[in-house]
Parts: structure tokens; C-alpha cells; sequence
């Protein structure tokens, strides 16, 4: 047989790489601002951003030269020592927030182990060691986070996991205080569930979980990881909510691309003590230069301004589509917006979308569509993205359910 040319990546990847992620048949090679390039040169528009990771769009400028310009000054010395961006990173954050001390990781799901042990740390000596959290929810994928997570299907082929984990339902006060008590270390929520179709909680029940962490010494821990970095309109979610959590996990746009996330919390909270925790590249100077570009822009173009205003004209857009009976709901706030199909064709929907409209879009479940498009999107792309959506959504049905 001749060779017909170098094998495609598509194929290459699928002989060298672990098996564990459902790929959509597209290899991205470029981006700029909301939009990527495939490798046949093919534009789309992109309202994934990472899964609500850029949001200063793809190949900011601003990070881009703050990467570089740390890269040829000192990439990572690990924390045995003191470096200015971390530093810099951390009195940046908590001069926006109600919290007192910051500790950075690599990622999410090393935010929220971060917490978990904070919280178990501190209930240690009287027996509190129990993590409340939500069915349904999404915390990671690390045996803490994963113990966290309220989703049968990520934990049962693990089991057994680590004890000490309950789940409640969602915006369900009496359960949660039914589930509370002496033996809890903390109550840990995303303010909006992400992972498992844009759900968010309720004001009242925020309460109710305040309230139940205050009768019984446990903290508040919010998961922000999603909802964070302006992503709903304000810096974190709680701001819109009457709640102040003891201590919140931040990860996914922090760092504008580059994988940084940190966990924040009040001093009445901290209680993790030198050699309790720790990183090696958590919160290196690379990272820490990136996240301080991007927080600057953030300011600069007022771009929670921006994700208020344009998710609200998405929602009213994706609104004119449910009337028009080619979706059912829509939920969210601020740019993280979820869109509930007609019937299981949301991942028929994403694939209409990317291969005959250009749209990037997630599929969270089987009716759930997710958008979290760059906090910098402007309103025509905001009206291509709905008049794309639209046109894809038109185009499926019965069909496409899932066998
Ligand atoms: C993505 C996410 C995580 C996990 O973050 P990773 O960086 O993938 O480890 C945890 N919690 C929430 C709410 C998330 O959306």
C-alpha cells in the first residue's frame, strides 16, 4: 500500500492519548478574540472560550506580551521562595474581596482540594469533618473534588471514595439544614451549578446556608471556578447574592488561558498552618503574570459591564428563539447562559452548529446547551451567535435523539 501523505492528528492523537475525552472532530490551530481557526483555515465563532476559561478572547494582547516578558525575566523558582507576581496576584484579589489571604494552584479541582482541607483542618479537633454539597454539582475530578462532586456517574466506577462527603438537593433549605450539624467541617456550593446545565441557587437558600454554617461553626466555601472573574456580571457571583462566603475557589478565566487558580478566604477561616498545604508550581511567576494582565484588562474595558450588558441582549436573543419553539428555556446570568433544547438534541445541536453554521458550543447533558463565550464579545457577535444558534437549532429533531 502507498502512503497517502502524514497521518492526520485526529488520528495520530487517537493512538497515543488516553481514551478519556469525547473530542469533537476539530483541530483548533489559532484563535482571536472570539474567534478560532481549524486546520483547514475554516473561522468560528466561540462561545466555549476554553469552557469559560478566555475571557479576554483568544490571544490577548495584553497576556500575551505579560507571558512573554516573564518568561525571559524568571519562570518558576517554586515556593520555597518569595516572587513579586504572586505576591502582586494575591494583594490584587483580596483588594477586591471581602478575604484576607490567598493560596494559588495549577488548577480548579486543586482549589477546591486546597478548601477541603482548610475546612477539615479547622474542625479537625472537634470531630467536624463532613463536606456538604449539592447533587447534581460539579467540584473536579481529584479524589476530594471528585468525593465533592454530586454525580454518580464521575465517582461510581472510583468507589469506594473518601468518607465525609454528603449530597443534598439543590435550593432545598430543609434538607440542607436536615443535613448539618455538628460533624460538618463545611457546606460547599457553586452559586450556579456549570457542569450539570447552568443552574443557579437561589438567594433564600444562600441564606438558609449561611445561616446553617453560622448555627454549627462550619464555613461557607463557594465554588467560583465558573462563575468567577466577572464571568455573571460582577468579579465573583456572590456579589449579586446576599451572601459572603468564609472562603471561595477561583480557577478557570483567572488566568486569561494558562492554567491558575487559587483559593481565598477569611482570616477568621484560615486555618491551615506551615507545612498543612502546599504546591510546586502553584501560583509560579509565569501564571501569576498572566492573571495580572488579565484582572488589569478586565478593569481597563470594563468588561463585567460588558458580560452584563451582552448577556443580557444574548438572553433576549436566545428568548426570541424559545417563542419561536426552537428551545424550551433559557437560565443564567451575565455570560454564563444556559439554553434548555427541545427533547435530548443538544449534542446533535452542537454538532450542527460547528460543522454547518462555524459556532462553537458546549453540550452540558443531553437538553442542555452551555454558552460562556469571552467576556469582551461585542453585540454583532452576539447577533451572529443567536441567527447561528437559531439556524442550527431549526434544523434538528426526533432524529436526533440519542438510541
Ligand atoms: C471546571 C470546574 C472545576 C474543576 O476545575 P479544573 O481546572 O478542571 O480542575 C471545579 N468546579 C467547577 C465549578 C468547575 O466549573
Amino acid at each position: 500500500m502507498t502512503e497517502l501523505g502524514p497521518t492526520p492528528p485526529i488520528e495520530r492523537e487517537g493512538r497515543v492519548h488516553l481514551p478519556v475525552y469525547a473530542r469533537q472532530p476539530l483541530v483548533i490551530t489559532r484563535g482571536e478574540g472570539c474567534w478560532v481557526w481549524d486546520d483547514a483555515g475554516n473561522r468560528y465563532l466561540d462561545l466555549v472560550a476554553g469552557i469559560a476559561v478566555n475571557v479576554l478572547g483568544h490571544a490577548h494582547p495584553a497576556v500575551a506580551d505579560a507571558l512573554a516578558l516573564q518568561a525571559r525575566t524568571l519562570l518558576t523558582t517554586s515556593n520555597l521562595y518569595y516572587t513579586l507576581p504572586q505576591l502582586e496576584l494575591a494583594e490584587a484579589l483580596l483588594a477586591r474581596s471581602p478575604f484576607d489571604r490567598a493560596f494559588f494552584t495549577n488548577s480548579g479541582t486543586e482549589a477546591n482540594e486546597a478548601a477541603i482541607k482548610l475546612a477539615r483542618r479547622r474542625g479537625h479537633d472537634r470531630g467536624a469533618f463532613e463536606i456538604v454539597s449539592l447533587v447534581g454539582s460539579f467540584h473536579g475530578r481529584t479524589f476530594g473534588s471528585l468525593a465533592a462532586t454530586g454525580q454518580p456517574k464521575y465517582q461510581a466506577p472510583f468507589a469506594p471514595l473518601p468518607d465525609g462527603f454528603v449530597h443534598v438537593p439543590i435550593n432545598d433549605a430543609e434538607a440542607l439544614r436536615a443535613a448539618v450539624g455538628d460533624r460538618t467541617a463545611a457546606i460547599l456550593l457553586e452559586p450556579i451549578q456549570g457542569e450539570s446545565g447552568i443552574h443557579p441557587l437561589t438567594d433564600e437558600y444562600l441564606i438558609a446556608a449561611r445561616q446553617a454554617a453560622d448555627e454549627h461553626d462550619a464555613l461557607l466555601i463557594l465554588d467560583e471556578i465558573q462563575t468567577g472573574i466577572g464571568r455573571t456580571g460582577t468579579f465573583f457571583a456572590f456579589e449579586a447574592t446576599p451572601v459572603v462566603p468564609d472562603v471561595v475557589t477561583i480557577a478557570k478565566g483567572l488566568g486569561g488561558g494558562v492554567p491558575i487558580g487559587a483559593m481565598l478566604v477569611r482570616e477568621s477561616a484560615s486555618a491551615l498552618r506551615v507545612g498543612d498545604h502546599g504546591t510546586t508550581l502553584g501560583g509560579n511567576p509565569l501564571t501569576a503574570a498572566a492573571a495580572l494582565a488579565t484582572l488589569r484588562v478586565l478593569d481597563e474595558q470594563r468588561l463585567m459591564e460588558n458580560a452584563t450588558a451582552m448577556g443580557g441582549r444574548f438572553r433576549e436573543g436566545l428568548q426570541g428563539v424559545v417563542e419561536e419553539g426552537l428551545a424550551t428555556e433559557v437560565r443564567g446570568r451575565g455570560l454564563m447562559i444556559g439554553l434548555e433544547t427541545n427533547g435530548p438534541v443538544a449534542r446533535a445541536a452542537m454538532a450542527r452548529a460547528r460543522d454547518e453554521h462555524r459556532l462553537l458550543v458546549n453540550a452540558t447533558g443531553d437538553a442542555t446547551l452551555r454558552i460562556v463565550p469571552p467576556l469582551t464579545i461585542s453585540s454583532e457577535e452576539v447577533d451572529t451567535a443567536v441567527s447561528r444558534l437559531r439556524a442550527a437549532l431549526a434544523t434538528v429533531g426526533e432524529d436526533d435523539w440519542p438510541r
